[in-house]
């Protein structure tokens, strides 16, 4: 097995075979060194320590907006506290049926808002479409059936594809017509804006988005997702909701800190265009594969291609790891930490048990 670059030496070498799922990396470098420095004396806890503000204020500029700021461990609790606070147990969500609220959460957006229903709505290449979201709004009006306040959209999708700002705006100006608010499921978030090269406020408040939950952990972080209230009077009371949720961290510092450092000097997109440069360069060599379908276009970092069975199982037993389960085919996610060698091995074994 080819030797890994320094940088990832603290990585164990099995991770080279991953591409199972961005989550699979470790810590990037920057946050690794932040969160060691965090480790320094004391510190005011639950939040009330200068970590914990300096990041919430980097947020602030780099959404250039005066957004209210919270610190959660990992983004099943931020979408599911999030979406709670923005409707009543009565009211319904509005949500692609490929979204990770409605199938990899458990049921926990459910749970947390007390039983605001989740209605599905069809989707493009895991997009809502404007036309769907109001065919659900309009759908009844009668009190037998769950009022829709709120609708959540995935940015990047969890096929791979990425809402345009136009799109985004389409579909909040609907949902602001009927009264709906609008959340981001931004777990890859640093992706689409990679991707985009747009203002991160372009495709998030200007577009009419109310709340987003930003991920950390799959652009590097080592744990921890923020959560952005763009409409500080939503934010209201959201601390009460992080503690009885079991979501307020003590020793806030070491989820903060790492935010910090990832925000600054664009750290964040240096490493999200590496994983959607890794992927494009994936997807460029699958394409020239005989026997690889390529199944959606890669437009950030997941790579989904239709395989045969037995070239499937001869992929798993060479050590490669990567899900079969998302979006109908293998799915190659790629992260900071993918290397060009990689994707060229794995190209290269793809090639190889595809020709029997
Ligand atoms: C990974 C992911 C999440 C968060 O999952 P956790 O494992 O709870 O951190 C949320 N939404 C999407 C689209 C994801 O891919």
């Amino acid at each position: 097995m080819t030797t890994l670059p320094t940088s990832v030496s603290t990585v164990s070498p099995g991770h080279y075979l991953q591409f199972a799922s961005d989550n699979t990396s470790g810590i990037c470098p920057e946050a690794m060194q932040a969160f060691m420095a965090a480790n320094t004396g004391f510190a005011a806890s639950y939040g009330n320590d200068d970590a914990t503000r300096l990041a919430c204020d980097r947020i602030r500029e780099v959404f250039e907006a005066d957004a209210e700021v919270f610190f959660v461990f990992n983004g099943t609790a931020a979408n599911s506290i999030a979406l709670a606070s923005l409707c009543q147990s009565y009211q319904a969500v509005i949500c692609s049926d490929t979204a990770h609220v409605e199938t990899d959460e458990c049921g926990a957006p459910e749970f947390f808002s007390n039983g605001s229903k989740l209605l599905s709505a069809p989707h493009r290449h895991g997009k809502l479409t404007s036309a769907g979201v109001l065919e659900v709004i309009t759908r009844r009006t009668d009190v037998h059936y769950p009022r829709p306040k709120v609708v959540t959209l995935t940015q990047s999708t969890e096929m791979g594809s990425v809402y345009q700002k136009g799109e985004i705006s389409g579909i909040s100006r609907i949902a602001q017509e009927h009264g709906l608010k609008v959340h981001m499921d931004g777990a890859r978030f640093a992706n689409a804006v990679a991707a985009l090269k747009v203002a991160p406020a372009d495709i998030t408040w200007r577009a009419g988005v109310d709340v987003l939950c930003f991920g950390g952990t799959k652009m590097g972080l080592p744990i921890g997702e923020a959560i952005v209230f763009f409409d500080r009077k939503l934010g209201e009371e959201f601390s009460y909701r992080c503690k009885q949720a079991g979501q307020l961290a003590s020793k806030m510092r070491y989820l903060s800190a790492p935010w910090l450092a990832m925000l600054t000097d664009n750290t964040w997109l240096r490493h999200a265009a590496h994983a959607n440069a890794m992927a494009h360069s994936l997807s460029e060599r699958i394409a020239g594969i005989a026997g690889a379908e390529l199944l959606l276009p890669t437009e950030v970092n997941g790579v989904f291609v239709n395989l045969p069975e037995p070239a499937i199982a001869r992929l798993k037993a060479l050590g490669w790891t990567f899900y079969t389960f998302i979006g109908g085919g293998a799915r190659f996610m790629c992260s900071w930490v993918t290397t060009e060698e990689a994707v060229d091995h794995l190209a290269s074994d793809l090639e190889r048990v595809l020709a029997g």
